[in-house]
C-alpha cells in the first residue's frame, strides 16, 4: 500500500544516481543510498509522494518523492528520489537529507514524451504545494525530527 506507511520518516546521505539528466530537465533529484533504500518497508508501492525535506541543519521545504525501479540494477531494485521545491545555490552531495513522506499523488507513468512527462511533474509539484499547505500535513513541517542537536552524529557521519 501506498497510505499504510505514511507519515513516513527518513534520514540517509544524498548519493549519486543514475544520471538520467533529472537537473537537465530542471527537477534535479537527490538520491538515497541502496542501504537507506532497502530500510524502507518492501511493501510501499512505487509512485510519486510528497512531504517536507531537510538538508543537514537546513530549512524545511516541501518535496515531491518518487520511489521507482532502478535502471541500474535492472529494475529489480527500488531507488527513491526527492526533489526538493527550493533552488539551491549549490549541490549537496554527501550530505544528510531528512524527509517526511506525508502523502501519496499518483502511480508510476510511462510517458509518451519528454514534454508530458515534464508536465505531470509540474502538476505533482503543483499538488504537492496545495496538500501541503492542509494543517494535517503543514504539522509535519515543525516535527523534532528536522531539530537535529548540533553536532550530533547520524548515520556514522
Ligand atoms: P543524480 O543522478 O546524481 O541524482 P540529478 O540530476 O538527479 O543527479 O541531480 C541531483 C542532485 O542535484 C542532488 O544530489 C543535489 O546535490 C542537487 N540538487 C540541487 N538542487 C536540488 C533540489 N532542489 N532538489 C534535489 N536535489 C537538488
Ligand atoms: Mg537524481
Amino acid at each position: 500500500g501506498a497510505m499504510r506507511h505514511l507519515p513516513y520518516f527518513c534520514r540517509g546521505e544524498v548519493v549519486k544516481g543514475f544520471g538520467r539528466g533529472s537537473k537537465e530537465l530542471g527537477i534535479p533529484t537527490a538520491n538515497f543510498s541502496e542501504q537507506v533504500v532497502e530500510s524502507f518497508p518492501s511493501d510501499i508501492s512505487t509512485g510519486i509522494y510528497y512531504g517536507w525535506a531537510c538538508v543537514g541543519n537546513g530549512d524545511v521545504h516541501k518535496m515531491v518523492l518518487s520511489i521507482g525501479w532502478n535502471p541500474f540494477y535492472k529494475n529489480i531494485k527500488k531507488s527513491v528520489e526527492t526533489h526538493i521545491i527550493h533552488t539551491f545555490k549549490e549541490d549537496f552531495y554527501g550530505e544528510i537529507l531528512s524527509i517526511v513522506i506525508t502523502g501519496y499523488i499518483r502511480p508510476e507513468k510511462n510517458f509518451d514524451s519528454l514534454d508530458e512527462l515534464i508536465l505531470a511533474i509540474q502538476e505533482d509539484i503543483e499538488e504537492a504545494k496545495r496538500q501541503l499547505d492542509l494543517p494535517e500535513h503543514l504539522k509535519l513541517k515543525e516535527d523534532n525530527f528536522f531539530h537535529l542537536p548540533e553536532g550530533k552524529i547520524v548515520n556514522n557521519h
